[in-house]
């Protein structure tokens, strides 16, 4: 992967070749002034649904289709997790919200915790998550058993996503070509259900990039986002000019990230 970025005006033209065969562009209008990973992800959103359009296309080529349609919604059930940077940005889409939508999502934040804590979960959660990511055993069994819980992402209304402009990048990057029946077995039928091959992973990418360098990869667990949001704003958080933001993430995605 292969980024060029120039700064036009106000504007900033992206170029990324993404292989020998693919290459994308798109233009974007980022906010003015030294900013931090944070206030230009609707930015790298829009930026990532290009590549992720342009992947899915050629997978379309070659005759391997996503089966993922709107309404659906059972991956919504799985345990989510953000970057640091994403889990800022939910808290402040959600604190901006009027009621009695930001109510609504509160007090869903708030029964999942109730639920986490009575299974005993959620110090668990919160360890592996924040600390220990690369224990990937204990994730695994973390994550079965937040399955077992069956709750719904706070964001899930009527099985489609309510902050779809803002959901996080796991949520974009989980595709799948099988059978959408197989994904109600999670974790019984995972040999079933078979993930879209994607070639750039921004989600992992923004768990480990603090707005200047590589970090240590941090997992946030969407249902603590509200619960641990007052630490978060501990975590370094540099700033630089957008674009400057904006071409040190991507050229983060290409060292780090390119399968
Ligand atoms: S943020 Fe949206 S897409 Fe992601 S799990 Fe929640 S409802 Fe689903």
């Amino acid at each position: 992967m292969k980024v060029e970025t120039i700064s036009k005006d106000s504007q900033l033209e992206i170029t990324i070749k993404l292989n020998e065969n693919q290459s994308i562009s798109c233009t974007v209008t980022p906010p003015d002034g030294d900013v931090s990973f944070v206030d230009i992800l609707p930015e790298v959103y829009t930026i990532y649904n290009k590549v992720l359009e342009s992947t899915l296309a050629e997978h379309s080529r070659n005759g391997l289709h996503t089966k993922c349609d709107k309404g659906c919604g059972t991956c919504c059930h799985q345990l989510v997790t953000v970057s640091i940077h994403e889990a800022i940005l939910l808290v402040h889409l959600v604190n901006s919200m009027k009621d009695p939508e930001r109510s609504r999502i509160q007090k869903a934040f708030d029964n999942i915790l109730e639920k986490l804590e009575d299974k005993g979960l959620l110090k668990d959660l919160l360890d592996f998550h924040v600390n220990k990511f690369d224990d990937k055993a204990n994730i695994i069994n973390i994550q079965k058993e937040y399955w077992h819980l069956n709750q719904n992402c706070p964001f899930l209304v009527d099985a489609s996503c309510s902050i779809y402009p803002f959901r996080p990048f796991i949520c974009r990057q989980y595709l799948v070509s099988s059978d959408p029946a197989y994904c109600k077995g999670s974790f019984k039928n995972d040999r079933l259900v078979k993930k879209i091959p994607l070639t750039h992973d921004f989600a992992s990418s923004a768990a480990s990039f603090d707005g200047e360098e590589a970090i240590f990869t941090r997992g946030i667990p969407l249902p603590t986002i509200f619960l641990i949001n007052g630490l978060l704003t501990y975590f370094p958080r540099p700033k630089a000019p957008a674009a400057e933001m904006i071409t040190r993430y991507l050229r983060h995605v290409a060292e780090f990230f390119s399968r």
